[in-house]
């Protein structure tokens, strides 16, 4: 039907058209879920589904949202703010170049970065074989037994290399010795964590690490002032005191030199940035974790390993107790979840472009041009602090410091501030013959000596004489497996990237509905500004004058989001929701400390909790008391009270999640808070739920203290396949004062020091959000919230007759996820929700959360981001599954052989020459019609998880493994 008026301009010029995009249902299909609910319009559901008290009182305020093409405009002018120099700054991070080929096929592909989690290894075997490339590299390189996959930064993996050495190691002593050249930002890091867990940190020469005994070592190879030393006998000596000792190594320069293991270390830790990834600002990267055998069943993070799947092939999955999200709860050590997979996954890749002759090649060129500019800077009559050095000078400049900074900031170029006295430059694979003599010069005009010219290069044509101590000379293999010797042609690389794509289930196959991980749309004009340049080649450390560009963008990304949540302040530091709850809670603890009531130790949490919470708790230095739930799945209020009562001189907090993780608005949540506060104690809202109430709801309205955000679930940043994540904490009024703190941003001396290695954390993500929040608006991101608890109650509507729904609210709703109990058919059938889950993949889904919150059920979380065909297709597959189920429950397919207890099916196993089973090859691989013309095939079939931690193994499958393993099936 025509239109019978014009529309008016505004109409016309649509800014809020993102919206539709990022929204899947449309309107109509909006109506039409509306109706199956009984609902005349969203606002009746929204009153339905949220308490009345709870629904946020103060309307929150953005600017009004722009278009995608206004939206990038607008972020472009504030990029340029940055001024892109050339930064030989080092302390960590060096420039890199990352291979087009991985750029656009890995980076910028969907098929990478929309993953999730491997959780379910039979549609992650892509990611999963990529990142035991990435472990066998760093198991490699380091010289140790086993590497996992992968940490935050290099800071926190030392500080959690730091309590691997408290609890794996025997000695009695509290103290960890740190060497005067590690990184300033990994001391600040270490200083942090040690302090709620009582441990003193001594620091000092090296040379002293074995004066007397400490529990670890902390030694950084080289050092940030660039020496090379050869630690053996020292850390022989600490090792014989009972220490265990940690090496942080710079990865690149393993291959050229002795690595850690070979010298003794226990503990290798670094960054795997130089290997292709942008400074960012600092980061994402992945930093890495190596251990000595006896640790590995000790280590922090995931780990994968592999095992083998049904027909006896070999296949990757997470090992031990990384396989779940439920880190040991209130045993737990760590509380790393989200990591840093996507880096994790383009470092590997960068290795296995390279292969081991290639990076060998890049470091002998980043050497050779330290050891020319050495050579050349000794000439101009500079004194260097150390002879033996990889790729950093620290240059004794004495008077002269201040010109040679002003000489090199004039030539574009960034120096290290190493002191009053001394300058430090460090160099890397994007340095040019330019790039040196640009140096040079910087340094020859600050003392008046005359610049060099390309004729310096002419006397190294034949060569260039290592300067690094011949006994530390590597003469060690590495990177020996053939996956990093066959990909080295751009086609090969091109078609080995495709295929390991083409192993998984991301977003750009189908819905990943994945309860508590919020796995929506992350658009591509979101994506877009992360490859630019103005973000990315900005070191952490570079002047403030050159860093305003990101700095507006975190002071915009500050503000929405408080407006968002209706928090005074907030930090953007934390790099995962679990360093966030880390974050907070040493701001509850300092603002308890700032009254006087160092006393309060105890933090309340229910049972239903993330596993994330009590171990954060833990590493806080509380001490958690677990808290009941009643049989709606909601916070035992008696039980919190007697709590509370019971440890009021002790309480410090209590750390819900709120909607709950039932997927519940809990009424009584301003009990809750109520009660926590009568005790003294304060309230910690677990925010990975936030996307059920931007613009619904405000945790502090309804008397939160502090909550985190996961940037990568509510606000769009890709899951990444398991990381990269951002977890801003953002607190009221009275908790701003401890949020954490960051030497390079000027501010060491606030009371909750460094918990990221850079002040931004992973900064360089966080265009993703800002172009999210500026393209919704308040009025786009409330309607998402809005739709996503549409879209579960749909859900949870169309599927409540095939499956029980666990908990609803009062009213019968849910909130924006759903529990789905499938114990009562395991008892009737026989049947598990694993097996649901494995069977949703010969759909082409990817399995809903498992086992979280409740054993035996699955969660969903369409997310607003889903059409109403995709939810459908969905639900529709499930309720085939349930169909399937009743066959086996009515005894028409044995409890034993039936398409459920196999799934997923491979290919081969379909197609193969015998077929054993009591139903169809097409009852197997085609249950439904549409998978006829739109089919994904497992590459693997079902993973035996138990067998790959009784013969654990973490590198690169030998290549004959697949050769014996196809023999023993053909036997
Ligand atoms: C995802 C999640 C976390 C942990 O966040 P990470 O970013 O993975 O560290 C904590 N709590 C809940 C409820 C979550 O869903």
């Amino acid at each position: 039907m025509l239109m019978q008026t014009e529309p008016t301009l505004t109409e016309l010029e649509d800014a809020a058209a993102f919206q539709r995009r990022h929204i899947g249902p449309s309107e109509a299909e909006q109506a039409q879920m509306l109706r199956v609910l009984g609902q005349p319009d969203l606002e009746a559901l929204m009153r339905e589904v949220i308490p009345a008290d709870i629904r946020r009182a103060r309307p929150f305020e953005l600017p009004a949202a722009v278009g995608e093409e206004a939206a990038l405009a607008e972020l472009r002018h504030i990029a340029t703010q940055n001024r892109v120099m050339r930064s030989f700054i080092g302390q960590g991070y060096a420039n890199a170049h990352m291979p087009g080929v991985i750029q656009r096929n890995v980076l910028e592909n969907p098929a990478w970065y929309t993953a999730y989690t491997p959780y379910q290894p039979e549609i992650s075997q892509g990611r999963l074989e990529a990142l035991i490339n990435f472990q066998t590299m760093v198991t490699d390189l380091t010289g140790l037994d086993v590497a996992n996959a992968s940490m935050l930064d290099e800071a926190t993996a030392a500080a959690e290399a730091m309590t691997l050495a408290l609890r794996g190691g025997k000695s009695a002593s509290r103290s960890m010795f740190v060497a005067d050249d590690v990184l300033p930002q990994t001391l600040e890091v270490i200083r942090t964590r040690a302090r709620p867990l009582d441990l003193e940190v001594v620091v000092g020469p090296a040379t002293q690490a074995a004066q007397v005994p400490h529990f670890a070592v902390l030694l950084q190879y080289p050092g940030v002032d660039g020496g090379v030393h050869d630690h053996r006998a020292l850390i022989a000596a600490a090792k014989a005191q009972g220490a265990v000792v940690i090496v942080a190594a710079d990865i690149l320069a393993l291959t050229l030199l002795a690595s850690p293991g070979e010298l003794g270390a226990d503990i290798a830790v670094g960054n795997t940035q130089r290997f292709g990834l942008p400074l960012g600002f600092g980061g994402p990267h992945a930093a890495y974790m190596a251990v000595r055998d006896g640790l590995k069943r000790q280590m922090p993070g995931r780990l994968v390993g592999v095992s083998v799947d049904s027909h006896g092939q070999p296949a990757y999955r997470l090992a031990l107790q990384t396989r779940e999200q439920h880190i040991r709860r209130e045993k737990a050590t760590s509380n790393i979840c989200t990591a840093q997979v996507l880096p994790a996954v383009l470092a590997s890749m960068y290795a296995v472009y390279h292969g081991p002759q290639g990076l060998r090649r890049i470091a002998q060129r980043v050497h050779a041009y330290t050891v020319i500019l050495a050579n050349a800077l000794q000439a101009q009559g500079w004194c260097l602090q150390h002879a033996a050095f990889f790729d950093t000078l620290t240059v004794l400049t004495g008077a002269h410091t201040a010109a040679v900074h002003a000489t090199a900031e004039q030539a574009g170029i960034n120096l290290r501030h190493a002191g009053s006295d001394r300058v430090g430059v460090a160099l890397d694979e994007t340095v040019t013959r330019e790039d040196l003599l640009k140096v040079l010069g910087a340094f020859a005009q600050a003392r008046g000596a005359s610049r060099p010219d390309a004729s310096l290069f002419a006397a190294h044509a034949k060569g260039v004489a290592p300067r690094y101590p011949l006994a530390l000379a590597r003469t060690s293999n590495y990177l020996t497996h053939p996956v990093f010797s066959r990909h080295h042609s751009e086609t090969e690389m091109l078609r080995y990237l495709r295929r390991l794509a083409d192993k998984d289930i991301a977003l750009d196959r189908a819905m990943i509905p994945l309860g508590s991980c919020t796995m929506k749309l992350n658009a591509t004009s979101e994506m877009i500004p992360i490859t630019w340049l103005e973000f990315g080649s900005i070191h952490p450390f570079a002047p403030a004058e050159q860093t305003r560009g990101y700095a507006r963008l975190a002071a915009d990304l500050e503000q929405w989001l408080s407006q968002a949540t209706g928090y005074a302040a907030v930090s953007l530091q934390p790099n995962a929701g679990s360093q966030g709850e880390y974050a907070g809670l040493l701001a509850i603890h300092a603002w308890h400390e700032s009254r006087g009531e160092t006393q309060r130790d105890i933090c309340l949490i229910p049972s239903s909790a993330h596993g994330t919470n009590p171990a954060s708790a833990q590493m806080a230095g509380m001490q958690v008391v677990v808290v009941a739930c009643d049989a709606q799945g909601s916070v035992d209020l008696d039980d919190l009270r007697a709590k509370a009562q019971q440890h009021a001189a002790r309480l410090s907090a209590c750390m819900i999640t709120y909607p709950s993780t039932h997927g519940v608005f809990e009424p009584r949540v301003r009990e809750i808070c109520d009660i926590v506060h009568q005790h003294g104690g304060q309230v910690y809202v677990d925010g990975a739920n936030m996307n059920a109430m931007v613009g619904l709801a405000s945790p502090p309205e309804f008397g939160a203290d502090v909550s985190h955000l996961n940037l990568h679930k509510t606000f769009c940043i890709p899951h990444g396949g398991g990381g990269p994540g951002v977890g801003p904490v953002a607190v009221r009024a009275h908790l701003a004062p401890f949020l954490p703190g960051h030497a390079s941003s000027g501010d060491a001396g606030k009371a909750v020091g460094a918990v990221s290695s850079a002040a931004l954390g992973n900064a360089s993500v966080l265009p993703i959000t800002w172009m999210y929040i500026r393209m919704m608006g308040a009025a786009g991101l409330t309607a998402a919230s809005a739709v996503s608890i549409l879209s579960a109650n749909y859900m949870a509507r169309r599927l409540a007759p095939h499956f029980p729904v666990l908990y609803t609210g009062d009213s019968g709703f849910v909130a924006h996820e759903c529990i789905l109990d499938l114990r009562g058919l395991k008892d009737a059938s026989g049947i598990s929700n694993e097996d649901v889950a494995k069977r949703l993949m010969d759909y082409g889904f990817h399995a809903p959360t498992m086992s979280f919150p409740v054993p035996g059920t699955l969660m969903i979380e369409p997310t607003e981001s889903e059409s109403l065909a995709e939810v459908d297709r969905f639900v529709e597959a499930m309720i085939a599954i349930r169909s399937e189920i009743a066959l086996v429950e009515q005894g028409a397919l044995p409890r034993e052989d039936n398409p459920l207890k196999a799934a997923p099916f491979t290919a081969a196993a379909t197609f193969g020459a015998d077929w054993p089973h009591a139903y169809s090859r097409e009852q197997a691989a085609f249950p439904v019609r549409a998978l006829r013309s739109h089919k994904y095939w497992v590459p693997v079939g079902r993973i035996d998880n138990v067998w790959g931690d009784r013969n654990l193994q973490c590198a690169c499958i030998p290549v004959s493994a697949y050769a014996d393993a196809t023999e023993a099936e053909v036997s």
